[in-house]
C-alpha cells in the first residue's frame, strides 16, 4: 500500500518491516534516529509503549491538534487537547531531523469513511453503539467524542471496567457527563436506537465463529462499521448487508489511517484511490 503511493507520488524509497520483540523494543527505539528513516509505523501491541518513549524523551514531541484539524468542517468542538496526545497511543513517528514526532491516525483514519465523500455523513446527535475498549476502540472513541458532533456513545467491552473506564475518560474530554455511557450485558445492546454500530473487536477476524449482535436486531438503513479488514467481508458486515444496512469494512480505515501516514511522512496527499487500489489487489475482490 505504502509503496504503490511511494511510486505513484514519484518518490523513492521503500516500506519495510522492522519485527520487533517485546525485550528489544526500547533497543531498536534508540538506535532509531541512526537507522536514516523518514518515519514508521507502530503496530500492535507497541503503540502505548512508543507513545511513553515519545513523551519521555527530552527532545521527542507528540504531533499538534491542526494534523488532525484538516478534516472536513467535521470539527467545530474545537477542544485544546491533542487527540494525539488524548489517545495516549502512537501509531505513526515522523523523524523530524533526528527527532520523533508521534501521530496517531487510527482515528483519523477511522472518521474518513465516514465524513468524507463519497459519503459525507452528517453525524450530528447520532448515537453510536460500539463494540471494544481496546486500543482500536479508544481511537474510535475519542475520534467521535473530539472531531464529531455525535450527540451519544454507548461502549460494551467483554471485561466492562474497561468500558466504563473509556466512557469516563470520553466524557472528560468532552466535558459532558453524560455523553458516552457504557453497558454491561452484551444481550442488552441498544443495537435498534443506534444510527451507527462499531465492531472495534476481533470478533470475525478468521472467518465465521462468534458473533456478537443478534443479527434479527440490525435495521434495514442503519450503519455498521466493522474494523476487521481479514477478511473484508465479516460475518457481522454479511449479516449486515442482508438486513438492509449500509456498511463500511475494516479496508477503508486501513487505507484511511495509511493515508494519513503517508502525508505526514511525505506531505503528499490524495494517494487514498492508489492505496485502497492495492489493498483490493491484496483481498482479490475488486471493487
Ligand atoms: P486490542 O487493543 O487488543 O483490544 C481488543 C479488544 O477486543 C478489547 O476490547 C477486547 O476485550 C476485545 N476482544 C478481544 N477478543 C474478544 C472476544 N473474543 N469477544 C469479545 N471481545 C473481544 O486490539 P485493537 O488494536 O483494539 O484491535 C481490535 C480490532 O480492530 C482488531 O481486529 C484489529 O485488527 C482491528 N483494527 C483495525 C484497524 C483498521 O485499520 N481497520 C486499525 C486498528 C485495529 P477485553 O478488553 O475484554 O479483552
Amino acid at each position: 500500500m505504502h509503496e504503490r503511493a511511494l511510486a505513484a507520488a514519484g518518490l523513492k524509497g521503500e516500506y519495510r518491516e522492522y519485527p520487533v520483540k517485546p525485550e528489544d523494543l526500547w533497543g531498536w527505539l534508540e538506535q532509531v534516529p541512526t537507522l536514516g528513516l523518514s518515519g514508521f509505523n507502530v503496530t500492535m501491541p507497541y503503540k502505548k509503549s512508543v507513545f511513553a518513549w515519545i513523551v519521555g524523551q527530552g527532545n521527542g514531541k507528540l504531533g499538534r491538534p491542526e494534523a488532525w484539524l484538516r478534516l472536513p468542517e467535521a470539527a467545530p468542538l474545537v477542544i485544546s487537547e491533542s487527540p494525539d496526545a488524548a489517545i495516549g497511543a502512537v501509531n505513526t513517528v515522523v523523524m523530524d531531523r533526528g527527532k520523533p514526532v508521534g501521530y496517531n491516525t487510527d482515528g483519523e483514519g477511522f472518521l474518513r469513511p465516514l465524513i468524507e465523500p463519497p459519503r459525507s455523513l452528517d453525524l450530528t446527535g447520532w448515537h453510536v453503539l460500539l463494540l471494544g475498549a481496546g486500543g482500536a476502540a479508544e481511537a474510535v472513541a475519542i475520534s467521535l467524542a473530539l472531531q464529531t458532533k455525535v450527540g451519544r456513545l454507548t461502549i460494551w467491552n467483554r471485561h466492562p471496567d474497561r468500558a466504563k473506564v473509556l466512557a469516563e475518560t470520553v466524557n472528560q474530554l468532552r466535558r459532558n457527563d453524560r455523553f458516552a455511557q457504557s453497558v454491561d450485558r452484551v444481550d442488552s445492546l441498544p443495537v435498534q436506537e443506534c444510527q451507527l454500530v462499531v465492531n472495534a473487536t476481533p470478533v470475525g477476524m478468521n472467518g465465521p465463529g462468534e458473533k456478537l449482535v443478534d443479527s434479527k436486531q440490525l435495521k434495514e438503513g442503519q450503519w455498521v462499521y466493522d474494523l476487521v479488514y481479514e477478511p473484508r467481508e465479516t460475518r457481522l458486515i454479511r449479516a449486515a448487508r442482508e438486513r438492509g444496512c449500509r456498511v463500511i469494512t475494516g479496508d477503508e480505515m486501513l487505507a484511511g489511517q495509511g493515508v494519513a501516514s503517508f502525508e505526514l511522512w511525505t506531505g503528499v496527499k490524495g494517494m487514498l484511490p492508489v492505496m485502497q487500489e492495492a489493498l483490493d489487489e491484496h483481498f482479490r475482490r475488486p471493487r
